[in-house]
């Protein structure tokens, strides 16, 4: 979301509440950028769309699935409570965005977008939902991902 201050589009999700009606909701936001904070509304309706599976077949997306899988990679984890809702903010607000123009988006999409902000966060819980995600065939490849995390780190690192 563009910042109204500096014009930056890249901002963090600080909190954010479904306001009373169920139609909305309210999220505050910080700046990556020049740290100004503001706050968004966004009509829930806006978030409706498909997710195709694998299968070709189609079903609306559910915030709750994503919000199950990154609780279950994250379980017994030295992640606070408001790191995972924000995770799991920035991912619905992502795909929300992947999945506008066309009102569909892929799992395989979502899949991988959920991998990149859970190996943002946590090695370990990266390394958990990858195993159920793309469930590895063997140690090969296992490790593969492994070393492609540690890649992806050192990038970052150097940003
Ligand atoms: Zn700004």
């Amino acid at each position: 979301m563009r910042c109204p201050n500096c014009g930056n589009s890249d901002d963090k999700v600080i909190e954010s509440r479904t306001l009373a009606a169920g139609d909305a909701i309210r999220r505050r936001r910080e700046c990556v950028g020049c740290g100004n904070r503001f706050t968004s509304y966004e009509r829930i309706e806006d978030k409706h769309f498909m997710v195709i599976k694998q299968s070709g077949r189609r079903e609306p997306f559910e915030r709750e699935k994503i919000e199950r899988g990154v609780r279950r990679a994250l379980e017994k984890r030295p992640v606070s409570q408001r790191s995972i809702e924000n995770l799991i903010n920035e991912i619905e607000d992502e795909a929300a965005m992947l999945g506008k123009d066309d009102n569909e988006i892929s799992a395989g999409v979502i899949g991988d977008l959920v991998l990149e902000k859970i190996g943002s966060l946590d090695k370990v819980a990266y390394i958990r939902f990858a195993s159920v995600y793309r469930q590895f065939k063997n140690l090969e490849e296992f490790v593969r991902e492994i070393n492609k995390m540690e890649e992806h780190s050192i990038k970052n690192q150097n940003k």
